[in-house]
């Protein structure tokens, strides 16, 4: 078991505890910005962020490391932070918070961005690799759309062979994997699941996922449904998060 599993939280006076939360999730993010909103819509900003963990905290969730939201269901509130894309605000924005709260996080990246623009530099991922509330994750190589590539060997090079790099330039082969755009099919599942520990996908109902369930003991470890952490944070400005997470599941 994790060392961050059942660590206990203060929380604070004021809440209301009678009901602690039955249901947890995975969260998904991309890149964390000073201000609201890119132009896809999907960055969050770095105070908005650390406004949602000291919420979720403050109401009795536990945010833990995906091995152990995946172990335990989510149950208990259990939230799993997942950041992809390996964004350079990764280092420079997420892992502060991370440390002021003392939560883990998995950040997943393909390798072919290993120091593009905006994306984690070699040097960055290096420490990453060495900090304790980092897990890296495999994100392929060139991010395609895993369904789309037709040829057996260059999936295989996608998603095993992006994990031997890993290896082979930072001494770690990640055992996490998350599918680009979401997206898989029986083929890639199939290298994913004799490849890796666990595989995330997209949110529940998204097309390329199906009406997965929440997060469950009952989650195929290898097709892990998501909730995207900017939506909730949107929902969530006055403690609507326990509700939504709540309202996920049975
Ligand atoms: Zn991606």
């Amino acid at each position: 078991m994790d060392r961050h599993d059942e660590r206990p939280h203060a929380t604070g006076d004021g809440h209301d505890r009678r009901r602690e939360p039955g249901h947890g999730a995975v969260l998904f993010y991309h890149s964390v910005g000073t201000d609201h909103g890119d132009s896809y819509g999907r960055t969050i900003s770095e105070h908005r962020l650390a406004l949602d963990i000291e919420a979720w905290l403050d109401r009795g969730y536990r945010i833990v490391d995906l091995t152990t939201a995946v172990e335990t269901g989510g149950g208990g509130g259990r939230l799993a932070l997942t950041f992809d894309d390996g964004y350079e605000s990764f280092a420079t924005r997420v892992v502060p918070l991370l440390e002021r709260f003392d939560v883990p996080a998995t950040v997943y990246v393909h390798t072919d961005a290993i120091g593009s623009s905006n994306h984690l530099t070699e040097t960055q991922l290096r420490d990453l690799f060495d900090h304790d509330l980092v897990t890296v994750g495999n994100h392929t190589r060139s991010h395609p759309y895993l369904d789309r590539v037709d040829d057996h060997g260059t999936l295989v090079d996608e998603i095993v062979g992006a994990r031997t790099t890993f290896e082979r330039r930072f001494g770690v082969a990640p055992d996490h994997f998350a599918y680009p755009f979401y997206r898989f099919d029986e083929r890639s599942l199939t290298v994913v699941r004799d490849s890796h520990e666990t595989a995330v996908a997209g949110p529940p109902g998204h097309p390329a996922v199906g009406p997965a369930d929440p997060l469950s003991t009952d989650s195929d470890p290898h097709l892990l449904p998501r909730v995207d952490g900017v939506t909730l944070s949107v929902l969530s400005n006055a403690g609507g998060c326990r509700r939504l997470l709540d309202g996920l599941g049975p």
